[in-house]
């Protein structure tokens, strides 16, 4: 959240949503002297009971029930569903995914007919808008709650590790600092509508290749200055649930992983509530119950996909039993897991209302606006040749082609929103420009000679199960290279889930526009943004490599395997288990392309606009910053182009000197404002002790070393254009 302070009472809000003031998140303004200033402080969803209360009643239902009622309770019912109880007025509870809006499951009773089919999380995280990220999850929240479905099982927020995972469209991109913000906004957006969230998938799930037999070996350095701050983040916002993950960490399966769960996730971070295993993962019973989990999901062994119980998938229900009567677990075990999931429907008032509420069905528009607005700010413009775009001279010829002019491209697997109402690009593009368009599926050289320009669908169908080549065919890029040696006026347009190999074409291209899965409205904004009626605002929340090589990642496959979609590969347990080393530590991303001198194609960070913004005046509030103090940091931004624009500014920190190697530059803010041509406004930011510690892991503890640090201020991770040094001082 960041507040607005102004001189003179000239402040204007400017985003209405469906005829109404749903959001103040940019601002226009009339003055010359404004000040915006990012307010730190986040209010945390408060649940309407509290812990204390909630847990000792929770004890006591568990008290009242026999042992095979709370059983019952440990494990899922028919896929997705959790045992209520009746004599507690506790419904049967309906768990639904996804991040990107609600995945309907026509097979189950009480339906959603439809539900808004978002653009994917990394899309909004392309947006740097915290106040989107909450509203866009509120959507989200409020279609559960109209389809009866009392937890979301969501958002995923894996780190951006490696390009090819066929998973990153559902997470937050590379950069734990920006991934934490949007994921404490998306939790208070979620849970504000009464709808529980679940953080997932917990912990370094960064590949889908081989999920369930794959083992992230890890650093504690790494796993809390890279892949545990969105966790955190979605913890201290008070989301109600976490999914563990499929994968082992430092050799113990996530699902039954003590350090992971219990010394981690509940004491280090202090996360009190449901803890739930992701489909099909929980394979040593006592482990499990006494790792800190809570609820095996699905739960059931007689389902069709028992194909696992042939790899001893225990379900937990099955087992229980057995395993009292062994000894091997106590009934405490078994109430302190049933205690949790109670304590949670509890703390949520679940006895109290019910979760099914059908007035939020007349909310659908406004989400459809959200995801439209979303769009128009995730979509990042990464090249654009001599200004090519916007398209403004109104006669303009245009041929469209390409793979997915005609298509629905949306991530699949779990996340996969069916959405309703679908602009295709090509209706987008038809709807802005009319007759102007023509689409040819293989345009002649006739046609491409006879257009001003060539607008070019490329992209990657990236899904849940597996990970995806970060090359494109050799026919694709062929064809983009054969099509821009006729008419370089070519505007390619790709829809993927994370980056994708260009360096083959983008300097033979005019301009390339990033739209990831833009949703079912995203197309609108695309075709908004060609035509210059939107200005582009997304930044990459990643960095896109020139080859894969180049990566972090290169390597993680083992000896003599590919990626390619396979559910059976999926789903094998017979595969041997193979590690997948993080020797990168903490140098993930722009870290890693930095600290290498890796030049990458396109930076974290970097994104284009219609307009051009003038970054000066950096101050600091002292050239030194005791421990315990906050420093400000103060500088002035201007809209200096003739058109309108949303820009985000960024802070970097680094660290002159360290006893460890340490990034060269590490986000420590960003804020998005709104600037009309001309505007100015001041930025200020605060830095804090956090903001320049790393994990020490001798003592298991932040660290901040005295010394010189730096404040870097740009447009992206590479376009710094203000620094100020200061010292740190005992
Ligand atoms: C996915 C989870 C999802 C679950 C239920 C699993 O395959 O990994 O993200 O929530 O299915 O649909």
């Amino acid at each position: 959240m960041y507040s607005i302070t102004q001189n003179k009472n000239t402040m204007k809000a400017e985003l209405f949503i469906a005829g109404s003031l749903l959001l103040i998140y940019s601002c226009s303004f009339d003055n010359k002297n404004l000040t915006v200033a990012r307010n730190r402080e986040f209010t945390p969803f408060k649940q309407p009971v509290s812990y204390e209360v909630a847990i000792t009643k929770a004890d006591s239902i568990v008290k009242s029930m026999s042992i095979e009622e709370r059983i019952e309770m440990i494990g899922g019912h028919n896929f997705f569903f959790v045992q209520g109880v009746e004599k507690a007025n506790l419904p049967r509870l309906y768990l639904s995914d996804a991040t990107q809006g609600v995945h309907l499951r026509k097979d189950l009773d009480s339906q959603l007919e439809k539900s808004v089919a978002m653009p994917c999380p990394i899309a909004l995280t392309s947006t740097w808008n915290r106040e989107l990220a909450h509203v866009y999850a509120k959507s989200i929240g409020e279609e559960c709650r109209a389809g009866g479905i009392a937890v979301l099982l969501g958002p995923g927020m894996n780190i951006y590790r490696i390009s090819q995972n066929g998973r990153n469209f559902e997470y937050f991109g590379e950069d734990p600092y920006l991934a934490a913000r949007m994921i404490e906004n998306y939790i208070t957006g979620v849970q504000s509508t009464g709808t529980i969230a679940t953080l997932k998938h917990y912990l370094c799930n960064n590949t889908d290749h081989r999920r369930r037999t794959s083992n992230s070996i890890v650093s504690e350095r790494a796993l809390h200055e890279i892949y545990l701050p969105a966790f955190k983040a979605g913890v201290d916002a008070g989301a109600m649930a976490v999914m563990t993950s499929y994968n082992k960490i430092n050799g113990e399966y996530a699902s039954q992983n003590k350090e992971t769960v219990t010394t981690i996730l509940r004491q280090e971070l202090g996360f009190k509530w449901l803890v739930m295993s992701d489909w099909w993962s929980v394979w040593e019973p006592e482990k499990a119950m006494k790792s800190g989990l809570d609820l095996d999901m699905p739960g059931e062994g007689d389902l069709k996909w028992s194909m696992f119980n042939k790899y001893g998938n225990s379900f937990l229900r099955a087992n229980a039993n057995q395993l009292l009567n062994e000894g091997k677990v106590s009934e405490e075990d078994i109430n302190r897991m049933a205690g949790h999931i109670i304590a949670t429907e509890l703390a949520m008032e679940l006895d109290k209302r019910p979760v099914k509420d059908e007035s939020f069905l007349s909310s659908f528009p406004k989400h459809e606006e959200i995801a439209l607005q979303t769009a128009r700010e995730g979509i990042v413009l990464l090249k654009n040749e001599d200004d090519i775009l916007p398209l403004k001279n109104p006669d303009i010829k245009i041929v469209a082609s390409g793979a997915f002019m005609k298509e629905r491209m949306s991530g699949g697997g779990s996340a996969d929103v069916e959405g309703y109402n679908w602009v295709t690009m090509l209706d987008g593009l038809k709807e802005r420009f009319g007759n102007q368009v023509s689409f040819s599926e293989k345009p002649t050289r006739d046609e491409l000679d006879d257009a001003d320009v060539v607008i070019l669908s490329v992209g990657t169908k990236d899904s849940e199960g597996w990970d995806k080549d970060f090359n494109l065919p050799d026919s694709v890029n062929n064809q983009i290279n054969e099509i821009a040696a006729i008419n370089p006026n070519v505007i390619v347009v790709i829809n993927a889930g994370g980056g994708i190999n260009m360096s083959a074409w983008n300097s033979n291209v005019a301009a390339i526009v990033y739209c990831w899965y833009p949703g079912q409205m995203g197309n609108k904004a695309l075709a908004e943004i060609i035509a210059g009626e939107v200005n582009p605002s997304g930044k990459l929340p990643i960095t896109i490599e020139k080859n894969f090589q180049d990566s972090p990642g290169y390597g993680y496959l083992p000896a003599s395997e590919s990626v390619k979609g396979d559910w059976d590969i999926d789903a094998n347990m017979e595969l041997p288990i193979y590690d997948i080393n993080y020797n990168e530590g903490v140098f993930v991303g722009y870290r890693w392309y930095e600290s290498k001198k890796i030049e990458p194609l396109f930076p974290f960070g970097f994104g284009l606009s219609y307009t051009t913004f003038n970054y000066s005046a950096l101050k600091l509030s002292s050239e030194t910053m005791k421990k315990g103090e906050t420093l400000n940091v103060q500088f002035v931004l201007e809209n200096s182009g003739d058109v309108a624009g949303m820009e985000t500014a960024q802070l970097y920190i680094s660290d002159e000197k360290s006893t460890v190697e340490r990034p060269v530059k590490e986000l420590k803010d960003f804020i998005k404002v709104n600037l009309q041509p001309g505007e100015k406004v001041m930025v200020e930011m605060d830095i804090d002790l956090k903001d320049l510690s790393f994990y020490d892991e001798k003592t298991a503890s932040w660290v901040a070393e005295p010394g010189k640090f730096n404040v870097l201020i740009g447009s992206s991770s590479q376009d710094i254009y203000l620094t100020k040094e200061f010292e740190l001082v005992e």
